[in-house]
Protein backbone atom coordinates (compact mmCIF):
# COMPACT_ATOMS: atom_id res chain seq x y z
CA UNK A 1 0.00 0.00 0.00
CA UNK A 2 2.97 2.47 0.69
CA UNK A 3 5.04 1.81 -2.21
CA UNK A 4 1.95 2.59 -4.42
CA UNK A 5 0.64 5.86 -2.46
CA UNK A 6 4.54 6.92 -2.28
CA UNK A 7 4.72 6.27 -6.43
CA UNK A 8 1.39 8.38 -7.27
CA UNK A 9 2.92 11.89 -5.64
CA UNK A 10 6.05 11.06 -7.42
CA UNK A 11 4.17 10.80 -11.28
CA UNK A 12 2.43 13.92 -10.33
CA UNK A 13 5.87 15.54 -9.42
CA UNK A 14 6.98 14.92 -12.60
CA UNK A 15 4.43 16.01 -14.77
CA UNK A 16 4.45 19.17 -12.62
CA UNK A 17 7.41 19.80 -13.45
CA UNK A 18 7.39 18.97 -17.02
CA UNK A 19 4.27 21.45 -17.28
CA UNK A 20 6.89 24.00 -15.42
CA UNK A 21 9.33 23.54 -17.98
CA UNK A 22 6.71 23.94 -20.97
CA UNK A 23 5.60 26.98 -19.13
CA UNK A 24 8.84 28.85 -18.53
CA UNK A 25 9.77 28.03 -21.92
CA UNK A 26 7.12 29.67 -23.40
CA UNK A 27 7.37 32.84 -21.32
CA UNK A 28 10.72 32.90 -22.49
CA UNK A 29 9.76 33.01 -26.35
CA UNK A 30 7.23 35.26 -25.89
CA UNK A 31 9.81 37.50 -23.87
CA UNK A 32 12.51 37.26 -26.74
CA UNK A 33 10.02 37.60 -29.20
CA UNK A 34 9.27 41.20 -27.47
CA UNK A 35 12.25 42.21 -27.22
CA UNK A 36 13.04 41.87 -31.12
CA UNK A 37 9.83 43.37 -32.08
CA UNK A 38 10.96 46.25 -29.80
CA UNK A 39 14.34 46.46 -31.44
CA UNK A 40 13.11 46.15 -34.57
CA UNK A 41 10.08 49.41 -33.83
CA UNK A 42 13.39 51.32 -32.70
CA UNK A 43 15.82 50.59 -35.50
CA UNK A 44 12.94 51.34 -38.25
CA UNK A 45 14.03 55.27 -38.14
CA UNK A 46 15.83 55.33 -41.58
CA UNK A 47 18.34 58.01 -42.75
CA UNK A 48 18.04 59.17 -46.12
CA UNK A 49 21.10 59.62 -48.48
CA UNK A 50 21.51 62.80 -50.07
CA UNK A 51 19.64 62.92 -53.62
CA UNK A 52 18.57 65.73 -55.52
CA UNK A 53 15.49 64.10 -56.88
CA UNK A 54 13.23 62.00 -53.88
CA UNK A 55 9.82 60.69 -54.53
CA UNK A 56 8.13 59.65 -51.06
CA UNK A 57 4.79 57.60 -51.19
CA UNK A 58 3.79 58.35 -47.08
CA UNK A 59 2.56 55.74 -45.55
CA UNK A 60 -1.18 57.09 -44.91
CA UNK A 61 -3.74 54.46 -44.32
CA UNK A 62 -6.45 54.10 -47.09
CA UNK A 63 -5.41 57.35 -49.18
CA UNK A 64 -2.75 59.05 -50.70
CA UNK A 65 0.09 61.79 -49.67
CA UNK A 66 3.25 61.72 -52.28
CA UNK A 67 6.25 63.89 -51.69
CA UNK A 68 8.21 65.01 -54.43
CA UNK A 69 11.56 66.96 -53.77
CA UNK A 70 13.53 68.26 -56.27
CA UNK A 71 16.59 70.73 -55.82
CA UNK A 72 14.89 71.80 -52.64
CA UNK A 73 11.97 72.32 -54.40
CA UNK A 74 8.43 70.91 -53.03
CA UNK A 75 5.86 69.53 -54.18
CA UNK A 76 2.67 67.56 -51.99
CA UNK A 77 0.43 65.84 -53.96
CA UNK A 78 -2.83 64.64 -52.11
CA UNK A 79 -3.08 64.67 -48.63
CA UNK A 80 -5.20 62.14 -47.57
CA UNK A 81 -8.23 61.55 -45.25
CA UNK A 82 -8.85 64.27 -42.58
CA UNK A 83 -7.06 62.06 -39.92
CA UNK A 84 -4.00 61.55 -41.54
CA UNK A 85 -3.11 65.57 -41.65
CA UNK A 86 -0.97 65.42 -38.39
CA UNK A 87 1.28 62.42 -39.97
CA UNK A 88 2.09 64.35 -43.20
CA UNK A 89 2.44 67.25 -41.38
CA UNK A 90 5.05 65.67 -39.23
CA UNK A 91 6.55 64.21 -41.60
CA UNK A 92 7.33 67.25 -43.84
CA UNK A 93 8.72 69.49 -40.94
CA UNK A 94 11.02 66.03 -39.47
CA UNK A 95 11.80 66.24 -43.15
CA UNK A 96 13.12 70.04 -42.70
CA UNK A 97 10.15 71.13 -44.72
CA UNK A 98 8.58 74.19 -43.76
CA UNK A 99 7.27 75.48 -46.98
CA UNK A 100 5.96 73.70 -50.28
CA UNK A 101 6.09 75.34 -53.57
CA UNK A 102 3.40 73.41 -54.70
CA UNK A 103 0.48 71.30 -52.96
CA UNK A 104 -1.50 69.17 -55.70
CA UNK A 105 -4.73 67.71 -55.72
CA UNK A 106 -5.68 64.88 -57.92
CA UNK A 107 -8.90 64.51 -57.47
CA UNK A 108 -12.07 65.87 -54.87
CA UNK A 109 -12.02 62.29 -52.82
CA UNK A 110 -11.53 62.40 -49.17
CA UNK A 111 -8.70 60.02 -49.14
CA UNK A 112 -7.22 62.45 -51.38
CA UNK A 113 -7.90 66.05 -50.10
CA UNK A 114 -9.11 64.87 -46.47
CA UNK A 115 -6.36 66.22 -45.09
CA UNK A 116 -5.76 69.28 -47.44
CA UNK A 117 -7.39 72.49 -45.14
CA UNK A 118 -4.71 71.47 -42.35
CA UNK A 119 -1.67 71.10 -44.07
CA UNK A 120 -2.60 74.50 -45.87
CA UNK A 121 -3.15 76.05 -42.52
CA UNK A 122 0.28 74.50 -41.23
CA UNK A 123 2.51 74.47 -44.08
CA UNK A 124 2.60 77.82 -46.14
CA UNK A 125 2.36 76.99 -49.79
CA UNK A 126 3.26 79.07 -53.35
CA UNK A 127 0.90 77.61 -55.61
CA UNK A 128 -1.92 75.48 -54.66
CA UNK A 129 -3.02 72.82 -57.96
CA UNK A 130 -5.63 70.90 -59.11
CA UNK A 131 -7.64 69.21 -61.68
CA UNK A 132 -10.40 70.22 -64.11
CA UNK A 133 -13.15 68.74 -63.14
CA UNK A 134 -16.42 69.47 -65.30
CA UNK A 135 -19.35 70.56 -63.00
CA UNK A 136 -21.47 67.42 -63.66
CA UNK A 137 -18.78 65.83 -61.39
CA UNK A 138 -18.42 68.46 -58.83
CA UNK A 139 -18.77 66.79 -55.28
CA UNK A 140 -21.50 68.23 -52.86
CA UNK A 141 -19.46 66.91 -49.64
CA UNK A 142 -18.48 69.08 -46.52
CA UNK A 143 -15.11 67.78 -47.43
CA UNK A 144 -15.03 69.37 -50.46
CA UNK A 145 -16.60 72.82 -48.97
CA UNK A 146 -14.08 72.68 -46.39
CA UNK A 147 -11.39 72.22 -49.35
CA UNK A 148 -12.49 75.63 -51.29
CA UNK A 149 -13.04 77.45 -47.91
CA UNK A 150 -9.18 76.69 -47.47
CA UNK A 151 -7.84 77.86 -50.83
CA UNK A 152 -9.77 80.99 -50.50
CA UNK A 153 -8.41 81.90 -47.30
CA UNK A 154 -4.75 80.85 -48.16
CA UNK A 155 -3.78 83.56 -50.28
CA UNK A 156 -2.24 81.03 -52.80
CA UNK A 157 -1.99 81.15 -56.36
CA UNK A 158 -4.66 78.93 -57.56
CA UNK A 159 -4.35 77.05 -60.94
CA UNK A 160 -6.70 73.77 -62.18
CA UNK A 161 -4.63 71.89 -65.10
CA UNK A 162 -5.52 69.32 -67.32
CA UNK A 163 -3.40 67.48 -69.97
CA UNK A 164 -0.72 69.21 -72.25
CA UNK A 165 0.52 71.33 -69.34
CA UNK A 166 3.64 71.46 -67.34
CA UNK A 167 5.66 73.24 -65.04
CA UNK A 168 8.77 73.01 -63.25
CA UNK A 169 9.92 71.65 -59.79
CA UNK A 170 13.78 72.96 -59.44
CA UNK A 171 15.23 70.94 -62.70
CA UNK A 172 12.24 68.38 -62.26
CA UNK A 173 9.82 68.64 -65.14
CA UNK A 174 6.45 67.88 -64.15
CA UNK A 175 3.54 67.29 -67.41
CA UNK A 176 0.37 66.70 -66.84
CA UNK A 177 -0.81 63.66 -68.99
CA UNK A 178 -4.48 63.68 -68.50
CA UNK A 179 -7.07 64.11 -67.58
CA UNK A 180 -7.78 65.26 -71.39
CA UNK A 181 -10.62 67.58 -72.02
CA UNK A 182 -11.36 68.09 -75.23
CA UNK A 183 -14.79 67.49 -76.91
CA UNK A 184 -14.66 63.71 -77.82
CA UNK A 185 -13.47 62.54 -74.69
CA UNK A 186 -16.43 61.91 -71.56
CA UNK A 187 -15.64 61.27 -68.12
CA UNK A 188 -17.72 59.01 -66.11
CA UNK A 189 -16.46 59.25 -63.03
CA UNK A 190 -14.62 61.83 -60.72
CA UNK A 191 -12.00 59.20 -60.37
CA UNK A 192 -11.24 59.69 -63.63
CA UNK A 193 -10.52 63.76 -63.13
CA UNK A 194 -6.78 62.74 -61.28
CA UNK A 195 -3.98 64.42 -62.50
CA UNK A 196 -1.72 62.46 -64.34
CA UNK A 197 1.70 63.31 -63.83
CA UNK A 198 4.66 62.50 -65.00
CA UNK A 199 7.61 63.64 -63.60
CA UNK A 200 10.87 64.08 -65.18
CA UNK A 201 14.54 64.40 -63.95
CA UNK A 202 17.47 63.57 -66.07
CA UNK A 203 16.57 60.24 -66.67
CA UNK A 204 14.89 59.19 -64.13
CA UNK A 205 10.52 58.92 -64.71
CA UNK A 206 8.00 58.97 -62.09
CA UNK A 207 4.70 58.64 -63.05
CA UNK A 208 2.01 59.45 -60.45
CA UNK A 209 -1.48 57.82 -61.12
CA UNK A 210 -4.14 59.40 -58.75
CA UNK A 211 -7.13 56.85 -58.72
CA UNK A 212 -7.33 57.06 -62.86
CA UNK A 213 -8.65 53.95 -63.62
CA UNK A 214 -9.12 52.45 -66.87
CA UNK A 215 -11.58 54.79 -68.90
CA UNK A 216 -8.57 57.75 -68.18
CA UNK A 217 -5.50 55.06 -68.95
CA UNK A 218 -6.65 54.86 -72.33
CA UNK A 219 -6.03 58.99 -72.77
CA UNK A 220 -2.58 58.53 -72.39
CA UNK A 221 -2.12 55.49 -74.55
CA UNK A 222 -2.26 58.44 -77.62
CA UNK A 223 1.25 59.05 -76.39
CA UNK A 224 3.08 56.78 -78.38
CA UNK A 225 6.69 57.77 -77.13
CA UNK A 226 8.48 54.62 -75.34
CA UNK A 227 7.96 55.15 -72.07
CA UNK A 228 10.05 52.84 -69.25
CA UNK A 229 8.40 54.60 -65.79
CA UNK A 230 11.25 53.97 -63.17
CA UNK A 231 8.98 54.24 -60.32
CA UNK A 232 5.04 54.10 -60.76
CA UNK A 233 2.88 55.46 -57.72
CA UNK A 234 -0.32 52.87 -58.91
CA UNK A 235 -3.62 53.82 -59.68
CA UNK A 236 -6.07 54.32 -57.26
CA UNK A 237 -4.45 51.76 -54.34
CA UNK A 238 -4.18 48.74 -56.55
CA UNK A 239 -7.71 48.16 -57.31
CA UNK A 240 -8.82 45.86 -60.23
CA UNK A 241 -10.23 48.88 -62.25
CA UNK A 242 -6.92 50.20 -62.56
CA UNK A 243 -3.58 49.29 -64.25
CA UNK A 244 -4.86 47.17 -67.08
CA UNK A 245 -2.78 45.48 -69.62
CA UNK A 246 -3.02 48.02 -72.19
CA UNK A 247 -1.84 50.91 -69.66
CA UNK A 248 1.18 48.53 -68.00
CA UNK A 249 2.87 47.84 -71.10
CA UNK A 250 2.81 51.20 -72.47
CA UNK A 251 4.49 52.61 -69.23
CA UNK A 252 6.87 49.54 -68.88
CA UNK A 253 6.92 50.33 -65.16
CA UNK A 254 10.55 49.06 -63.44
CA UNK A 255 9.05 49.63 -59.65
CA UNK A 256 5.69 50.20 -58.45
CA UNK A 257 3.76 51.39 -54.98
CA UNK A 258 0.30 50.91 -54.17
CA UNK A 259 -0.72 53.28 -51.43
CA UNK A 260 -3.24 51.73 -49.28
CA UNK A 261 -4.45 50.60 -45.88
CA UNK A 262 -3.87 47.81 -43.42
CA UNK A 263 -6.86 45.28 -44.23
CA UNK A 264 -9.22 48.13 -46.04
CA UNK A 265 -12.69 47.47 -46.84
CA UNK A 266 -11.85 47.81 -50.56
CA UNK A 267 -9.24 44.74 -50.80
CA UNK A 268 -7.18 47.06 -52.07
CA UNK A 269 -4.52 45.77 -53.47
CA UNK A 270 -6.54 43.20 -55.86
CA UNK A 271 -4.40 39.97 -56.37
CA UNK A 272 -5.10 40.90 -59.96
CA UNK A 273 -3.41 44.01 -59.76
CA UNK A 274 -0.27 42.47 -58.28
CA UNK A 275 -0.15 39.34 -60.39
CA UNK A 276 -0.26 41.82 -63.89
CA UNK A 277 2.05 43.78 -61.48
CA UNK A 278 4.42 41.03 -61.75
CA UNK A 279 4.98 39.97 -64.97
CA UNK A 280 6.74 43.95 -65.56
CA UNK A 281 9.05 43.91 -61.97
CA UNK A 282 9.65 42.12 -58.49
CA UNK A 283 9.65 45.53 -56.87
CA UNK A 284 6.38 46.26 -55.83
CA UNK A 285 5.89 47.94 -52.48
CA UNK A 286 2.76 48.44 -50.76
CA UNK A 287 2.53 51.47 -47.63
CA UNK A 288 0.40 48.82 -45.59
CA UNK A 289 3.21 46.41 -45.76
CA UNK A 290 6.25 48.49 -46.38
CA UNK A 291 5.44 51.25 -44.33
CA UNK A 292 6.51 55.00 -46.23
CA UNK A 293 8.25 54.31 -50.11
CA UNK A 294 11.14 56.24 -51.10
CA UNK A 295 12.42 56.89 -54.59
CA UNK A 296 15.59 58.72 -54.50
CA UNK A 297 17.84 59.40 -57.80
CA UNK A 298 21.41 60.80 -57.49
CA UNK A 299 22.02 62.92 -60.26
CA UNK A 300 25.54 62.85 -60.70
CA UNK A 301 26.27 59.01 -60.38
CA UNK A 302 22.82 58.56 -61.93
CA UNK A 303 22.07 55.70 -58.75
CA UNK A 304 18.53 55.33 -58.60
CA UNK A 305 17.10 53.46 -55.46
CA UNK A 306 14.00 52.62 -53.26
CA UNK A 307 13.88 52.73 -49.58
CA UNK A 308 11.24 51.67 -47.45
CA UNK A 309 10.17 52.14 -43.72
CA UNK A 310 9.41 54.28 -41.39
CA UNK A 311 11.36 57.48 -42.51
CA UNK A 312 9.14 59.96 -40.90
CA UNK A 313 11.31 58.82 -37.78
CA UNK A 314 14.56 59.49 -39.34
CA UNK A 315 16.58 62.58 -40.01
CA UNK A 316 17.14 63.61 -43.87
CA UNK A 317 18.66 65.35 -46.74
ZN1 LIG B 1 -8.34 57.14 -53.55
Amino acid sequence: MRRKNDSMPHKIRTKNVVLYCIVVTILFAVALYSARMSMQQKNSSIALPDAEFQVHVLDVGQGDSILVIADGQTMLVDTAESDQADTIISYLKEHGITELDYLVSTHFHADHIGGFAQVLEAIPTKVIIDSECPDSLLPTTKTFERYLDAIEQSGAEYRTMQAKENFALGGAQVNVLAPDHNDDVKISNINNTSLVLDIRYGDAQVMLMGDAEEEEERQLLADSENHEVDFLKVGHHGSDSSSSEMFLQWAQPKAAAISCGVNNSYGHPAQVTLDKLANYTDDVYITAQDGDIVFLYDADTGTKQIITGSTAQGDTQ
